[in-house]
C-alpha cells in the first residue's frame, strides 16, 4: 500500500448554518449573469449562452475572515454572489431536475483582480490568475435549500464600510440556477460538493486594505470580510 509523501492539506470545508461542515470539492463561477453588470463590463446583455470559469477550492475564506489584498493588482473588485452548493453530481442534469441537486446557498463574494482581467480580455489570454487566486472566495454560512428553499427572487446587494454599492434582485438573473446546472454539467461532470457563483449584479468597483465588506442576500443570508 501506497503512502502519501507528505501530509496532504485537509480538505476545504464550509460551515452549514445549523452546525456541520459542507465538504468542499470545486468552485466554478459564471460570467455576466445579470444585464445591468453585463453591459458595465462592455459585454451584451442578451442570452447569448453562459460562460464558466473557476477558482480553487482553497480560495474560499469562512467565517468572516480577512482577505489579503492580493500580490500583482492595483484594481482588486468585488462581487456579491448567490452561491449554490450542490449536494449531489452528474453529467447532462436537466434543468426540471437540477434544483434536486442543491444541498442549500450562501451568499458569497468573487473577488477580482480586474486589471489583469482587463488585460487578459484585451490579449485574448486565459484570465483564470485574475479570478482563482488565494483568498478569492469569501463565503457566508451555507443555508440548506431544506430551510430556506431555492431562491429565485430577492435583494442581493453589498455595503462596503457602510455604503451600498450593488444592489440588485435575483429575479434579474439572466440564467436561473436550475439552467446554469443544466449548462455547466454539460461542461463537467459536477460532483457532491462543487459550488457554483452565479454571477453579480452591477456597482462592481475597487477596493482598499481595511474596507469592511458586508452582503446579503435576502432569504438566503450575510457575507462578511474585510481586506486586510
Ligand atoms: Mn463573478
Amino acid at each position: 500500500m501506497s503512502e502519501y509523501v507528505f501530509t496532504p492539506a485537509p480538505r476545504p470545508a464550509a460551515p452549514v448554518e445549523g452546525g456541520g461542515l459542507f465538504p468542499l470539492r470545486r468552485i466554478f463561477c459564471v460570467g455576466q449573469n445579470y444585464a445591468a453588470h453585463a453591459r458595465e463590463m462592455g459585454g451584451d446583455p442578451t442570452r447569448e449562452p453562459p460562460f464558466f470559469f473557476s477558482k480553487p477550492a482553497d480560495a474560499l475564506v469562512i467565517d468572516g475572515g480577512g482577505a489579503p489584498y492580493p500580490s500583482r493588482t492595483t484594481n482588486l473588485h468585488h462581487e456579491i454572489e448567490l452561491v449554490v452548493a450542490l449536494q449531489k453530481g452528474g453529467a447532462n442534469i436537466p434543468a426540471a431536475q437540477a434544483l434536486d441537486h442543491v444541498y442549500g446557498y450562501a451568499a458569497g463574494l468573487d473577488l477580482t483582480r480586474r486589471d489583469l482581467q482587463a488585460e487578459a480580455r484585451k490579449t485574448g489570454k486565459p484570465w483564470d490568475l485574475s479570478k482563482g487566486f488565494d483568498f478569492s472566495a469569501p463565503l457566508g454560512l451555507i443555508h440548506p435549500a431544506a430551510k430556506i428553499g431555492h431562491p429565485a427572487r430577492g435583494r442581493i446587494f453589498l455595503q462596503v464600510n457602510g455604503a451600498v454599492k450593488q444592489d440588485g434582485d435575483l429575479s434579474d438573473l439572466i440564467w436561473s440556477v436550475p439552467e446554469i446546472i443544466a449548462a455547466l454539467s454539460t461542461y463537467v461532470a459536477l460532483a457532491p460538493g462543487d459550488l457554483i457563483f452565479s454571477g453579480t449584479p452591477s456597482g462592481v468597483g475597487p477596493l482598499e486594505r481595511g474596507d469592511v465588506l458586508v452582503g446579503e442576500i435576502e432569504g438566503v443570508g450575510e457575507v462578511r470580510t474585510r481586506i486586510v
